[in-house]
């Protein structure tokens, strides 16, 4: 039987939702418009004014903000309260750049982890579980959120941070953790470890895994369940919006629902910024309807997904949205060619081999190079010389077929990829250099 966390919301009339957020924008904006100097002048650039946003139909009026804006206004250029209210900051991971950081007041928190505790309960857990947070805590936000919704669940919440992986699965076994909340390319070398202990997921309790914090493919979601004989779960979130919980899988297991009471999604074209309608991919936009501290409106996320409104069988009528395909900016241009790293783990992912990847590039008389180096497992690395140069002819040749250009490929020997403990981190690329 499905749970919810907050029930009345989770599944309340779609019309409730959309009046909800129509209420709530008006009121932002106003809040924003006064408080933050910053808006205030993007708008009046514009010729917006506050009495112009009636509903959210009139949200296209707004100008968006982007990371540069944030990273323009650091630090307190877009603080909407005194800063005697904040009780917390967090930072982005700087994955893409300089540090972002996010003020928080006291309601803000409460939101944000509310936000947490709905994604928990949809993944099963209840007061009876615990719940091991392999997350890193500090600024970065997979910690403090998951750690904040886990309390209000009322697991009995672990507070590991990443790292020391064999403790990790020491801890799981001594105090029967039953959900596991970190990156996926942590699980799935937590997986990995738990293998070459000699374990298998029966000397393990874990039923739920909440993944999220970076891209992955349905593929990798599939060796993380076998690993670890569990239901793992996608969780969507950015520092800039509150940190994970913005959006989370249900049992459906088919896109995330996103927390409609406390933010509003459109679909935008990357390129004219122009609204898409529900069902076309572009870059997903976020505005913050109660967030107090940090609210932003129209905020450009650069995450490529769709949205969608379809019944879903757990009975939330929360809109979804796909898996993110990437950021706009993972994206990479090789020889002309649009190439997103999780088409490439997709490909290597059916082809039996592991998640553990490294993509190079460089460019040498003025053309780019594109290596994959792929990591075999030990019974693929006993083969004979002659076997790995054919296998790594064959998976060049479905590398081109998806991506219609071809990479010169390395099969290596087993545990010479770096694992992550976060955010992977499969892309060097040293063209830039040159540039
Ligand atoms: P940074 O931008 O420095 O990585 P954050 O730590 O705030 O900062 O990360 C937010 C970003 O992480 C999102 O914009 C998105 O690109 C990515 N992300 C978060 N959750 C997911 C997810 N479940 N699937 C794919 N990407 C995700
Ligand atoms: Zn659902």
């Amino acid at each position: 039987m499905e749970r919810y966390y907050q029930k009345e919301i989770e599944c309340a009339p779609v019309e409730e939702l959309k009046a909800m957020q129509n209420a709530k924008l008006v009121k932002q904006v106003k809040h924003v418009y006064e408080h933050v100097p910053y808006y205030r002048d993007l708008m009046d650039k514009k010729g917006v004014k506050p009495e112009d946003i009636k509903s959210t139909a009139d949200i296209y009026k707004l100008p968006f903000i982007s990371k540069a804006d944030l990273r323009d206004a650091y630090p307190y250029g877009l603080l909407a309260v005194p800063l005697s209210e904040c009780v917390r900051i967090q930072s982005t991971s700087g994955t893409t750049g300089r540090r972002v950081v996010a003020f928080y007041t006291q309601h803000d928190i409460d939101l944000w982890e509310e936000c947490c505790a709905r994604a928990i309960v949809a993944a099963g857990g209840t007061k009876d579980d615990v719940c091991q947070v392999a997350y890193g805590y500090g600024l970065f936000t997979g910690g403090p959120g998951l750690n904040g919704g886990s309390h209000k669940v009322g697991c009995l919440t672990l507070p590991m941070s990443s790292g020391n992986t064999e403790r990790q699965i020491q801890f799981m076994r001594d105090l029967g953790s039953t959900i596991l909340c970190c990156t996926p390319s942590y699980a799935a070398y937590i997986g990995e470890t738990l293998k070459d202990m000699g374990l298998t997921p029966n000397d393990i309790k874990l039923k739920a895994g909440i993944f999220g914090a970076e891209p992955w493919t349905e593929a990798m979601r599939k060796d993380i369940e076998a690993s670890l004989g569990i239901k793992a779960y996608d969780i969507y979130g950015l520092t800039e919006t509150s940190g994970p919980g913005v959006s989370f899988e249900c049992s459906e297991q088919t896109g995330m629902h996103i927390n409609e009471d406390h933010f509003y999604a459109e679909i935008i074209d990357p390129d004219t910024g122009e609204v898409l309608p529900e069902g076309e991919k572009g870059e997903l936009v976020f505005t913050s309807l109660d967030k107090e501290a940090f609210p932003l409106l129209r905020y450009r996320t650069r995450d490529i997904c769709v949205l969608n409104r379809k019944k879903c069988s757990c009975g939330r009528t929360l809109i979804k949205m796909s898996k993110p395909m990437g950021r706009s900016d993972d994206m990479l241009i090789i020889r002309g060619v649009n190439v997103f790293p999780s088409q490439i783990e997709t490909v290597l992912l059916e082809q039996g081999y592991t998640p553990n990847y490294r993509i190079e590039l460089d460019r040498v008389n003025n053309t780019d190079t594109f290596d994959v180096y792929v990591e075999m497992s030990q019974e693929q690395f006993s083969d004979t010389v002659k076997d790995i140069t054919l296998k790594e002819k064959e998976l060049a040749s479905a590398l081109k077929t998806m991506l219609g250009i071809n990479p010169k490929m390395h099969l290596v020997a087993p545990k010479t990829i770096t694992r992550s403990e976060g955010k992977a981190v499969r892309v060097i690329d040293r063209r830039k250099l040159h540039d």
